[in-house]
């Protein structure tokens, strides 16, 4: 590995911080005390910070010589409401909050990197340190982007990197075009009317027809969509009745929607609202349809995420890179980012879990287990990441 020494060298400095910020995790929006330890770092590094974009987002910006052209890096800093399974020192000081997708690490990564650029300035042009609130579902990237942050610091592409378990250390992904699904969620609340159980036919009975609709979905995906287009469709809760003898006035259907593809969503959102109105319908009943979509899909910029691709490669070498990376039906708020600017989202892998030694917990080491830990190992080689990145991509004419 390529690696920067002067970084390897700060390993130890930025991971306490990492395991500061593990220990007093914080969720969407609520990231004050992570979102003062990072403004007050990047400031003392001589870094110009700006503060308050969605809350608790830092914005910390870095000129140097006369260049145009500029970056956006992006770390999201939220916890999730997850009890902690590991035992280790720096487990999680808050109850029912952690850090089990790593986006601690992602923050310690892009200071390691911002000291370096700080300090050696080995660039022409600006970069900017975006630091985002709550990427967990609270859509902090829109938040940052509605309060003016691509006005406020143009970036000519943005870039995002998280941790991906079972991906060995010192290995990237990424990919041309989607890498991440788009996250939609509905619900389904069907109106008949209620009666005695005994005597059914002078009700009309909810459960009977939301059990017609939830079999009537399933052929969203597997009848109307094509075949060669990816789509999820979940029905996870359905909620109706109190007791056995009792036919009850309604019916509560819910459950999630992932596609690549806005088109694709539109398609199952209309053949949703149509099987829904018309089932219910035909059994005398009424059904009403909440449609949401939360996250769209992240779309990579096909030339930056073999820009991206090339510059991890020289980091680790090309073998320890997948540049057509198998996206994954997981959603991600870079996506909004990624739709205001070129850009491209990269996976860094957090290797198989081994970094935990005995005694930190148990359960395997995944995205949003319990017993998750950002593998610390992976400091210097994102940082040197980040830092070729921003070297290469300014140099570009
Ligand atoms: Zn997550
Ligand atoms: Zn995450």
């Amino acid at each position: 590995m390529n690696l920067i020494d002067r970084i390897v060298q700060v390993r130890t400095e930025i991971q306490a911080i990492r395991r500061d910020i593990h220990a007093h995790p914080e969720l969407a929006y609520q990231e004050h005390r992570t979102s003062d330890r990072v403004a007050q770092l990047l400031a003392a590094w001589g870094i110009e910070v700006h503060r308050g974009l969605a809350g608790t987002g830092v914005v910390g910006v870095l000129r140097n010589g006369s260049g145009s052209r500029s970056i956006g890096l992006r770390a999201d800093m939220d916890a999730l409401p997850i009890a902690e399974a590991n035992r280790f020192e720096h487990a999680s000081k808050h109850a029912n909050t952690m850090h089990a997708c790593g986006h601690d690490g992602h923050t310690a990564m892009l200071l390691a990197a911002a000291k370096y650029l700080a300090a050696l300035r080995p660039f022409d042009g600006t970069v900017n340190f975006i630091f985002q609130p709550a990427e967990e579902g609270g859509a902090g990237a829109q938040k940052m982007i509605d309060d003016g942050l691509f006005e406020r610091f143009p970036c000519d592409a943005v870039f995002a990197m998280h941790n991906w378990p079972n991906l060995a250390v010192g290995q990237f992904a990424t990919t041309p075009g989607p890498m991440m699904a788009s996250g939609n969620r509905f619900e389904i609340t069907v109106t008949g009317r209620g009666a005695h159980a005994a005597l059914p036919h002078l009700g009309v009975d909810p459960v009977f027809v939301a059990v017609q609709i939830v079999q009537g979905l399933q052929a969203i995906v597997t009848r109307n969509k094509k075949p060669i287009d990816a789509a999820v469709l979940s029905v996870t809760i359905i909620k109706a009745g109190d007791a056995v003898n009792v036919v009850p006035d309604t019916a509560f259907i819910a459950g999630g929607v992932r596609t690549f593809d806005a088109r694709v969503t539109d398609l199952v959102e209309e053949k949703m609202r149509r099987i829904a109105r018309l089932t219910a319908e035909a059994h005398g009943a009424s059904a009403q349809v909440k449609f949401e979509r939360y996250y769209p899909a992240t779309v990579n910029d096909p030339a930056q995420a073999a820009f991206a691709a090339a510059v991890a490669a020289e980091v680790v070498g090309e073998d320890n890179v997948f540049g057509r990376y198998e996206p994954t039906m997981g959603s991600e708020d870079f996506a909004f980012m990624l739709q205001a600017r070129p850009g491209a989202y990269v996976f860094i892998g957090n290797g198989d879990g081994a970094h935990r030694l005995s005694g930190h917990g148990e359960g395997p080491c995944l995205l949003h287990n319990p017993s998750f830990d950002f593998n610390d190992e992976l400091i210097p080689i994102g940082a040197t990441f980040w830092v070729r990145l921003v070297e290469r991509f300014l140099a570009q004419r």
